[in-house]
């Protein structure tokens, strides 16, 4: 057993106090790779942004939990080496299937685990979701847990439709299951191709405009629940000239379209204190690569053509944390 605190890590507590509070969300960015690791804390740093990294069950099968483990404890260090001395970071399980998967977290280091029921019965839900806020709290282990279904794919979590929270559920299910956070759904989606074209009407150039995020849900979920902190999964935006870049050379992502930013501006200074991104991060990683291999066919070390990648979901992370979610300045 390890408890994140020996590690430098923060649970989710005060932070999203705070966020709710001030008006902003704090940035959940995903990551996998060690340069994803490092594109995050460098933003973070940089900013003065607290932080989520959160790991997802696919990224524990691509990369090994506890080599990701490690890799957080070494964010921290990073940090620190960087100039910050009293980092915010949080080492979060994003969508946690099972008991045992976040118990497991939970014993190896985590701060802060999803419990994603929200496929399950209401009352299965409730069950699971309470068993997981009991152990994870005897560690002052902060929990997440969801209401309601997100369309889209992302590693292993699937659905085909959405359902939006039911507002008249909420107050009952956070007293039963006595999470400190609430995914809901309100309109967003997993992956690169949140929308379906159908879905969508399409502006004078002919580009996807998304249906707007069900805002007059959120207000309800925030009269029941006031000061609750309140997160949004599949939070991507895909901003355009990624997906062009990616297009031009040789890639193929038609219509794949995202959450616009100034709707998650707006979601960010209400209680929604958590923003999920991680599609954004894969895309400013695979444009930067396609474009620096395109233009440079004799190169061959990684370290090359990584070294752009970084760069770019760097400033995609910049971005995000000053531009969209407002956490800037605020450790
Ligand atoms: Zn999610």
């Amino acid at each position: 057993m390890v408890s994140y605190k020996e590690l430098g890590l923060v649970n989710t507590r005060e932070m999203f106090k705070k966020a709710v509070k001030g008006g902003y969300a704090i940035p959940a960015f995903n990551f996998n790779t060690m340069e994803q690791m490092q594109a995050i804390v460098q933003a973070a740093v940089e900013t003065k942004s607290p932080v989520i990294m959160q790991v997802s069950k696919g990224a524990r099968n691509y990369a090994n939990a506890t080599i990701l483990r490690y890799m957080a404890q070494g964010a921290v260090e990073y940090a620190k080496e960087l100039g910050c001395p009293n980092p915010q970071i949080v080492l979060h399980l994003d969508h946690g299937d099972s008991f045992e998967l976040c118990k497991d977290c939970i014993d190896m280091g985590f701060s802060s685990v999803m419990y994603d029921g929200s496929s399950l019965p209401y009352e299965e839900n409730i069950k699971i979701s309470r068993q997981v806020v009991e152990y994870a709290h005897k560690y002052d282990v902060t929990v997440e847990c969801e209401l309601g279904v997100l369309a889209g794919v992302e590693d292993e979590v699937a659905s085909a439709v959405s359902h939006y929270t039911k507002p008249e559920e909420v107050i009952d299910f956070a007293t039963r299951t006595g999470c400190d956070s609430l995914a809901i759904s309100i309109g967003t989606s997993h992956g690169a191709y949140k929308f379906t074209p159908a879905q969508c009407t399409r502006n004078a150039e002919g580009k996807l405009v998304p249906p707007p995020l069900a805002f007059n849900v959120l207000h309800e979920i925030e009269k029941k629940l006031p000061g609750f902190p309140i997160v949004l999964h599949g939070s991507s935006s895909v901003p355009q000239e990624e997906v062009d870049t990616i297009n031009k050379y040789g890639g193929k992502l038609p219509d794949a379209i995202g959450i616009p930013e100034d709707q998650l501006r707006e979601a960010s200074k209400s209680a929604v204190c958590k923003i999920n991104i991680d599609s954004d991060s894969r895309l400013a990683m695979t444009a930067a690569i396609r474009k620096y291999l395109a233009e440079n066919p004799s190169h061959f070390d990684p370290r090359q053509y990584l070294k752009p990648a970084r760069e770019n979901m760097k400033k995609m992370y910049i971005h995000k944390i000053v531009n969209v979610l407002g956490s800037n300045d605020k450790l």
